[in-house]
């Protein structure tokens, strides 16, 4: 259900009017993690005001180690949807476990699988008949192949609007946090109907790379962006700050992003 010679047109996902796949271009911005009603509000402010159409925010954290911050849970859940809309932003959120699928589709218009929980099957199982697009992103070791399969999973369940994400995986570089497969974009679209959707953030865990490879990502076709932005990235609560933008870098990042590809 994958794969182009299945369906050969671009699959268009639409969220409450929201176009995602195609010639535009879809940007997520947001914080790693909810951390506040606040924080989060504010930053859906500058996310909208950047003209940016999805608030991106984890409630849920796939942390390394467990005494790390895990994220506030339904709290943060039902944060984000109030600041999605206050001010007129589709939302998207991470869901880990099979059992918590129902109360993020609840809350959020779009469900993230992250990198750890790729080959979670239980999870795209559940994620097959939630009723809510997802964002898969492929796990930091897996194939072009493994990704489109976990995709068939959740495609198989009878849930259609899937998005695959390329998030950068691992290699024996240690400068950047992962590297970011830009090959992975034009691949995954030729092998796929489905909308590739790249981030920079954590494929390159460096603030100052997130421009240049938001970029290329675009250069490269991408049918969307998901960015981490933070009002104050050097104490969020995640160790992503290093990553995630200032609101002012957000902004002049898609002030240059519209001039390639028309924003959703
Ligand atoms: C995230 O989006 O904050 C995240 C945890 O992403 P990934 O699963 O790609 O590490
Ligand atoms: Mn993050």
């Amino acid at each position: 259900l994958a794969s182009r010679d299945f369906h050969p047109d671009d699959t268009i996902i639409e969220v409450k009017g929201v176009k995602i796949g195609g010639e535009h271009l879809a940007i997520m911005g947001g914080p790693c993690a909810v951390e506040s009603p606040e924080q989060i509000d504010e930053i859906a402010r500058l996310v909208k005001a950047s003209g940016a159409q999805i608030l991106r925010g984890g409630a849920f954290k796939p942390r390394t180690g467990p005494y790390s911050f895990q994220g506030i849970g339904v709290e943060g859940l039902k944060m984000m949807a109030e600041a999605g809309e206050r001010h007129g932003l589709l939302t998207i959120t991470e869901v880990m476990t099979p059992e918590y699928v129902d109360v993020c589709a609840e809350y959020a218009d779009i469900l993230q699988v992250g990198t750890r929980n790729m080959q979670n099957f239980d999870l795209l199982r559940a994620l097959g008949t939630c009723g809510r697009p997802v964002l898969l992103k492929r796990g930091f070791s897996a194939t072009y192949d493994e990704l489109l399969n976990a995709a068939e999973y959740i495609l198989a369940g009878g849930n259609r609007d899937v998005m695959l994400c390329e998030r950068g995986i691992r290699t024996f570089e240690t400068y950047t946090r992962n590297t970011l497969d830009l090959s992975a974009i034009p691949v995954l679209q030729g092998l796929s109907h489905l909308p590739v959707i790249s981030d920079p953030s954590h494929g390159t865990g460096r603030r100052e790379l997130v421009e240049p490879m938001a970029k290329a990502s675009v250069a490269a076709g991408a049918n969307g962006l998901i960015i981490e932005m933070h009002t104050d990235p050097d104490n969020s609560m995640t160790g992503d700050g290093v990553q995630s933008l200032f609101p002012d870098q957000f902004d002049n990042l898609l002030r240059d992003l519209e001039k390639l590809a028309p924003l959703v």
